[in-house]
């Protein structure tokens, strides 16, 4: 190592930028983070920094660059804008003994800023001694996605608690109980939104003397969205669930990249129903996903889409209820909103369609094939899933009920994914158009019957070739 990565206190100290621009108040955001008083030191400030001096946030020094300028300053930021400028002024910071940091000037430097995840009181520094920035933003975005965003809050929650962990929790069981706190329930509840039953769970356990027995067996499946299939298309809860799980069970229709975000040695299940092949009946699903729970295992469920559309997840949940087991639901990004972004088309639209219907081109289980007519209202988006198969169908129930042929019917196949297929063409000609371009499944149909006056609407051209 070139350089010593440390932390510096700030508490009661004064960080000096000098320099009133953009680049000083890039510096200056970096500075906000923490408790230090901020001197920005320029003759005029650009609006930003302006604004913070108007509220108090920074003081502004008008005046001429002196060593007292410097006196009980944790760090320098030397950031005029000018080369020239910016050595001379960090010369005299140094005789004045700070650390000083130079825009843009490494050779100048005696500290350099380095990549940061904030989840303060948790910090993340990241550095490359400027050998490799790009990939200390990768590994930025990583531990983004690992750390949720409410994570600080529960590190301070349990700094405060430390002390009262430290008198009724025994010295043997305190490792343990931080593991418990940290990776299990307390920590989860409080990345769900449940701070109270986070702190409420942490207290209970202080006063017993350590984490529940138990705690760490007792098994947990989360419902999670994986999107349409690109790995930067499910949430950053999606991601940390799969960070955490044992084991994975997936459908297929998941792709491999979003799989690749579960942890190395977390099991990888599939589940699917292949159309036409030897088949995971739901039954033999629920069961295996029970099992694995029962046995403390953390479990995802892993689906595409999101997992309460089209998903089965109801009965899922219903099986997990009654072995009595804890679930929840990681929603993900739906078909029928990553078809619509692939169209560059709104689901809704004020004055033209303003009901979104989501429905299924498959029977249900009596056979009955479903009414797709009695629901394409006026003024309604309608997506069907399953529903390329069934398209010669739903054309003749659609125009049988009189439905006009030159409503506008879109098809989209692999949305969001790079091999993403589009289809444009009218009621009338949907089954033809959908049989000769071959469009293949996973597709969705939109069908789009917008309010008969509507307004003249503006409306974005389909980014990719549209095949009919
Ligand atoms: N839970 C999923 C739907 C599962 S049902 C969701 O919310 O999206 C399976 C159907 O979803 C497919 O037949 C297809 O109609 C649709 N589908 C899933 N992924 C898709 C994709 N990437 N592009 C287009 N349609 C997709």
């Amino acid at each position: 190592m070139k350089t010593f990565p440390m932390f510096l206190k700030t508490s009661g100290k004064r960080i000096v930028i000098l320099g009133g621009g953009e680049t000083a108040a890039q510096k200056c955001r970096l500075a906000l983070k923490t408790d230090a008083t901020l001197v920005v030191a320029a003759p005029a400030l650009d609006l930003e920094l302006a604004g913070l001096a108007a509220t108090g946030r920074i003081e502004h020094h008008r005046g001429p660059i002196t060593p007292a300028l410097f006196e009980g300053a944790a760090l320098v930021f030397a950031a005029t804008g000018c080369r020239g400028a910016d050595a001379g002024v960090a010369a005299l910071a140094k005789a004045a003994g700070a650390v000083v940091n130079v825009v843009d000037a490494p050779e100048l430097c005696d500290a350099f800023t380095p990549s940061i995840v904030d989840r303060d009181p948790l910090v993340v520094a990241i550095g490359t001694e400027g050998a490799a920035p790009v990939l200390a933003r990768q590994v930025k975005t990583k531990l983004e996605e690992i750390l949720e965003p409410r994570l600080g809050d529960f590190v301070a929650l349990a700094g405060r608690l430390r002390d009262a962990v430290a008198q009724r929790v025994p010295q043997k069981k305190r490792r343990a109980f931080w593991r418990w706190v940290f990776a299990e329930a307390p920590r989860r509840a409080h990345a769900q939104g449940r701070e109270r039953d986070a702190a409420k769970l942490l207290k209970e356990a202080i006063e017993a003397g350590g984490a529940p027995d138990g705690a760490i067996a007792a098994g947990m499946v989360s419902l999670v969205g994986a999107g349409p299939g690109a790995r930067d298309l499910i949430t950053l809860r999606g991601v940390q669930r799969l960070q955490e799980a044992d084991v994975v069970f997936y459908d297929r229709l998941i792709d491999t990249e979003v799989l690749e975000l579960a942890r190395r040695d977390a099991e990888r299940i599939y589940v699917g129903k292949t159309p036409g092949a030897a088949d995971w009946p739901q039954d033999r699903i629920n069961a295996v996903i029970v099992a694995a729970a029962k046995q403390g295992k953390r479990v995802v469920r892993l689906k595409c889409g999101d997992p309460g559309v089209f998903a089965r997840g109801a009965e899922e949940a219903a099986a997990l209820d009654a072995a009595g087991l804890s679930w929840e639901i990681v929603p993900g990004v739906t078909a029928a909103s990553a078809a619509a972004s692939e169209l560059g088309r709104f689901l809704t639209e004020r004055d033209a369609v303003d009901t979104l219907v989501l429905t299924t081109g498959h029977a249900s289980r009596d056979g009955t094939p479903p009414r797709w007519s009695e629901q394409l209202k006026p003024g309604v988006t309608m997506a069907i899933y399953m529903g390329v198969g069934a398209a010669p169908e739903i054309q003749a129930e659609l125009l049988g009920a009189g439905l006009p042929e030159g409503l506008e019917v879109e098809v989209v196949s692999r949305a969001g994914s790079p091999d993403a297929q589009m289809l444009r063409a009218t009621l009338g000609d949907m089954a033809r158009a959908v049989a000769v371009s071959g469009v293949a499944n996973p597709a969705i149909i939109l069908v789009r019957r917008p309010k008969p006056v509507s307004l003249s609407l503006s409306r974005r051209a389909a980014p990719r070739a549209v095949a009919s």
